[in-house]
């Protein structure tokens, strides 16, 4: 499911391909729950004849910037693409919502589970959105010292908290396992526990990890495509979220521990990641 790299290539493809266009038309598939909020016609008022004047993401969402003030807030989930074809492209049955653009192509967002969402906000409802969320790994002014307290004034384990939206934003599961192995960090460590040494190891995994993925196209494990429909080419690069139990560690060759972790699959090595005796 798309986390923060593949947001962002999304984001970016979207950026090049689209960014300046007007939303001519809107048009509603059968499934007008992909709409959150306002109700469908509101949202089709509100966009309609409006120009898209930048593509932005905050942590898992891509934020469509209206010149109108407001920002359609466009999260994913599972398996939600939103990319842009010519109007010949025959439309599928999970196809939900098509944005028709001035030059005649369209931006279309499709979803086979429907947990994916689109939200149109004023700017007070993005400024909400935006302090709702922890804070991006990947921006410089995120320090270690700053990752090291959040982590101290938590005593739940690192996993579940990477995956807390409103701890840090953008890293889900498999960036989660991909970063706590890279640090050689055990999942269920709580987060307390860590050491200022450790903090910042996980951090610069996690940055590592994720700028990787950014510049690989993101992971295609099934659904995930970006803006103009490419996979990615990530998931060739997985060093652990892939593997199955007892596996060899690719760095040790320890059979690979499974965990659920908030219902959440979880691999990781035992021997690269212990668990430090109480
Ligand atoms: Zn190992």
């Amino acid at each position: 499911m798309p986390e923060l790299p593949e947001v962002e290539n999304v984001r970016r493809s979207l950026t090049a391909a689209v960014d300046g266009t007007t939303i001519a038309a809107v048009r509603l598939g059968a499934f007008t729950g992909c709409i959150a909020a306002p109700e469908p016609d509101a949202f089709v008022a509100r966009v309609t004849g409006r120009r898209i004047t930048d593509f932005g993401r905050r942590g898992k969402y891509l934020l469509i910037a209206l010149d109108s003030g407001d920002t359609i807030a466009v999260h994913l989930r599972m398996t939600g693409e939103l990319t842009v074809t010519s109007p010949d492209t025959p439309t599928g049955k999970h196809h939900h919502l098509t944005f028709v653009l001035d030059d005649g192509r369209e931006l279309r967002f499709s979803d086979t589970r429907k947990f994916g969402r689109l939200t149109l906000l004023t700017p007070d409802e993005a400024a909400a959105l935006d302090r709702s969320l922890g804070p991006e790994p990947l921006d410089d002014r995120f320090t270690a010292e700053r990752f090291a307290a959040m982590l101290a004034a938590r005593s739940r384990a690192v996993k579940p908290l990477l995956l807390d939206q409103t701890f840090l934003a953008g890293v889900g599961n498999i960036y989660a396992d991909e970063a706590l192995f890279a640090a050689r960090i055990h999942p269920l460590r709580p987060a307390n526990s860590l050491t200022l040494d450790e903090a910042a190891r996980l951090l610069d995994s996690i940055r590592v990890t994720l700028a990787a993925a950014i510049e690989r196209g993101g992971t295609t494990l099934r659904d995930y495509r970006d803006g103009l429909g490419r996979p990615g080419n990530n998931q060739h690069y997985l060093n652990i979220y892939h593997r199955a139990e007892g596996d060899p560690c690719p760095r040790c060759g320890e059979p690979i521990a499974r965990l659920v972790v908030v219902q959440r699959g979880t691999r990781f090595c035992p021997r690269c990641q212990p668990l430090p005796m109480p």
